[in-house]
């Protein structure tokens, strides 16, 4: 279903430029609003806390932030752990799924999202078999279908810009990680090329994903960014969780064993 769903989401999205261009700022905001926490659902909960354990979440905060990853289009939490753990593994590697060195450009960017065959959940993600994870195949549709046509309740420009365009936003905001972040010039072939991209930080409303050199280089550590020079919402938000109690178990350069 993923190729039927871009199609949709991009076919609406572009109607939804033509037809309203110019949205009105609340509008913008919404979108621009749910963008953000799911964003946020993404690097902190799936990719920081759940698929490298750098950090620890309060069930209700992780399963507020599987909810907002999943409205945001970023698919299930254990899916997207299993095939992230997998490109760890072996960045640009033969078993690397997501590489641009496998098919080129399109495969890493969107290609891989529904060609690659589906990772072993059970093999990379013995740690996430509780209830807790496999409750989300189940209410993902309801979730995307409220994504999509929840605007709707708001107008037809609420219906296309927090909705259609909001979505394929995030999703090239996303995948640019997986393709222009593993485009380092001069790299052996099966090696890995990850590398840090100064102005996909914009589009990733500073989260800290964009600084994917640094996260390859030691991946066991909650921060992305290496100083203020490298704005990192994300882990800020951690911060901000754990002094308000919602997270523990921080990994940080000085205690965690760089991986
Ligand atoms: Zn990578
Ligand atoms: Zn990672």
């Amino acid at each position: 279903m993923v190729l039927p769903w871009f199609i949709l989401i991009h076919a609406t999205a572009l109607a939804g430029l033509i037809l309203f261009p110019l949205p009105g700022w609340r509008i913008l905001a919404g979108a621009v609003a749910l963008s953000w926490i799911g964003g946020i659902g993404t690097t902190v909960c799936y990719h920081r806390a759940l698929a490298h354990r750098a950090v620890k979440l309060n069930r209700w905060v992780e399963a507020a932030l599987i909810f907002f990853a999943i409205f945001n289009g970023s698919g299930l939490p254990l899916t997207w752990v299993a095939s992230h753990r997998i490109h760890h593994a072996n960045a640009d590697g033969e078993g690397d799924v997501s590489s641009p060195v496998r098919h080129g450009f399109w495969w890493a960017h969107l290609r891989w999202l529904w060609q690659a065959e589906m990772p072993a959940i059970g093999k990379f993600c013995p740690d996430m078999a509780g209830r807790s994870y496999r409750i989300w195949p189940a209410l993902q549709p309801p979730i995307l279908a409220l994504s999509f046509f929840g605007g709707l309740f708001f107008g037809w420009a609420a219906f296309f810009w927090p909705g259609a365009i909001r979505l394929v936003f995030s999703l090239h905001a996303q995948c640019f990680v997986n393709s222009v972040c593993h485009t380092e010039p001069n790299t052996p072939v099966g090696s890995d090329s990850s590398r840090n991209v100064g102005w996909l930080g914009a589009m990733h409303f500073f989260q800290g994903e964009n600084w994917h050199r640094n996260h390859h280089a030691r991946p066991a550590l909650a921060r992305l960014g290496r100083d203020w020079r490298q704005p990192d919402a994300g882990y800020a938000a951690i911060c901000l969780l754990e002094k308000l109690g919602m997270a523990t178990e921080v990994k940080r350069a000085r205690t965690a064993q760089a991986a």
